[in-house]
């Protein structure tokens, strides 16, 4: 057998697998509700902006006409002053374990982090003022690093930093040395940005209640890709993207969620008319709402939280766990086919191996990744790039299928071997 058989051979084989995998796919019909599904573009990168819904054509225009349009300044009384809790609460139900009235659609990821983490931060200060530290790990999401570093200054907190290894994540064991009676928040994510590390929110939230500190989880990369039980986990804080697997568009509000329990001892540092105890009362000083009013400050985006309805409904027809089996099948046969094809090259799998211990993403290495990226983007190959290194191949399971995986991959091969 000459090379050329031996790929032929290998090539029919891996196009057979994904054949029979789409073909097994209990939610394979989803990707047709996707604008442009129907295109050959394949899209690795709805872990960093999913694609709009074709349902979300519609809906957006409805709003325009009928209710921005039609109802014009009485649509803030007839519903959205109640949108970004009542979205808040789908969340919540169908892809985060909250129960009601503990989640918000508000401001940006970044904006919500620090109002819950000064909020939580001031709180265990007020409580025991020997509690000054904030933990965090080396390699989070520089906007999580770039708050904590901030709020420590501001507040004269200090920062306790976790080397996590890249591909293995926070461990217990380093958490566990980290925390203890001088620790005031805990801030982690749930799936690592870099690596696709899927972390045992669990077990850590109970290594920082243990040490008397509260846990902030950055659920990003969770929220419609893995499940996530924020209450029975016993999460005090979250927060978490939803342009990303949630599909709300570009710049779309994040959510925020804080349990019940904590809810009345939390006051965030923009205070705001729309948080106040009675909006329209316009009082001559601020009193934060009861319940998750408190954590908003300005005037709702509602244009920002239409698409991502549609995909919250997506979710809620086949649930997260079907979501997630099919997560695992795209994750685990982009393994597969980079052993097969991509290994031989000098590419490496930098994401673990073990999907229980891997989100949505996974994440491939070689020195020419950059220069590959730029190759892909312009075949209509979508991935992203992260430093140092890393292809990153986002597989968002209610759009991707398993031969746009191989054709990707495929492409990938290409384009390594034409840069090195
Ligand atoms: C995408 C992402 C963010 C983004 O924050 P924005 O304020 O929406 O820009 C924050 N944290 C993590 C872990 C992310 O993956």
């Amino acid at each position: 057998m000459t090379t050329t058989d031996l790929d032929a051979t290998t090539i029919a084989g891996l196009e057979r697998t994904a054949s029979e995998l789409d073909a097994a796919d209990p939610i394979a019909a989803l990707r047709d509700e996707f604008v442009g599904a129907e295109t050959s573009l394949v899209y690795f990168d709805g872990n960093s902006l999913g694609r709009p819904p074709r349902a979300t054509v519609d809906r957006l225009a409805r709003f325009v006409t009928e209710e921005w349009g039609g109802r014009l300044i009485r649509g803030w009384d007839e519903s959205w002053m109640q949108l970004p809790f009542a979205i808040g609460d789908e969340i919540g139900r169908v892809a985060i374990g909250a129960g009601a009235g503990q989640t918000v659609i508000g401001d940006s990821t970044t904006v919500l982090l620090y109002k819950l983490l000064r909020a939580a931060f001031d709180a265990q200060q007020a409580a025991d003022p020997a509690r000054v530290e904030i933990v965090v790990d080396t390699d989070n999401f520089p906007t999580d690093r770039y708050l904590v570093d901030g709020i420590a200054r501001e507040r004269g907190g200090r920062v306790r930093w976790i080397e996590a290894d890249r591909a293995a994540g926070v461990t217990a064991d380093q958490l566990r040395a980290a925390v203890g009676p001088q620790t005031a928040v805990v801030l982690l994510s749930h799936v690592a940005y870099r690596s696709g590390h899927l972390a045992d929110a669990p077990a850590l939230t109970g290594i920082a209640h243990d040490a008397g500190a509260l846990i902030l989880w950055d659920l990003c990369h969770s929220a419609g890709s893995v499940p996530v039980e924020a209450d029975a986990w016993g999460f005090d804080l979250a927060v978490g993207c939803t342009y990303k697997y949630l599909n709300g568009g570009p710049g779309a509000p994040a959510f925020a969620y804080v349990a019940q329990r904590h809810q009345a001892a939390l006051a965030q540092p923009i205070q705001g008319w729309m948080g106040a105890a009675d909006v329209f009362a316009m009082g001559p000083e601020y009193r934060p709402a009861e319940g998750m009013r408190r954590f908003l400050s300005g005037t709702p985006p509602i244009v920002g939280m239409l698409a991502m309805q549609d995909t919250l409904a997506m979710i809620e027809r086949v649930g997260i766990e079907a979501i997630r089996a099919k997560s695992v099948a795209l994750t685990d046969f982009t393994v597969t086919v980079s052993d097969t094809l991509l290994a031989p090259l000098g590419v490496a799998v930098a994401s673990p191996r073990d999907a229980a211990e891997r989100g949505g993403h996974v994440t491939l290495s070689h020195p020419a990744m950059r220069a590959v990226t730029a190759a892909l983007w312009e075949q209509d190959v979508i991935p992203d790039y992260r430093d140092p290194e890393g292809l990153r191949i986002g597989l968002s399971p209610l759009s991707t299928s398993f031969a746009e995986t191989l054709a990707g991959l495929r492409a990938v091969a290409a384009a390594v071997r034409a840069a090195s």
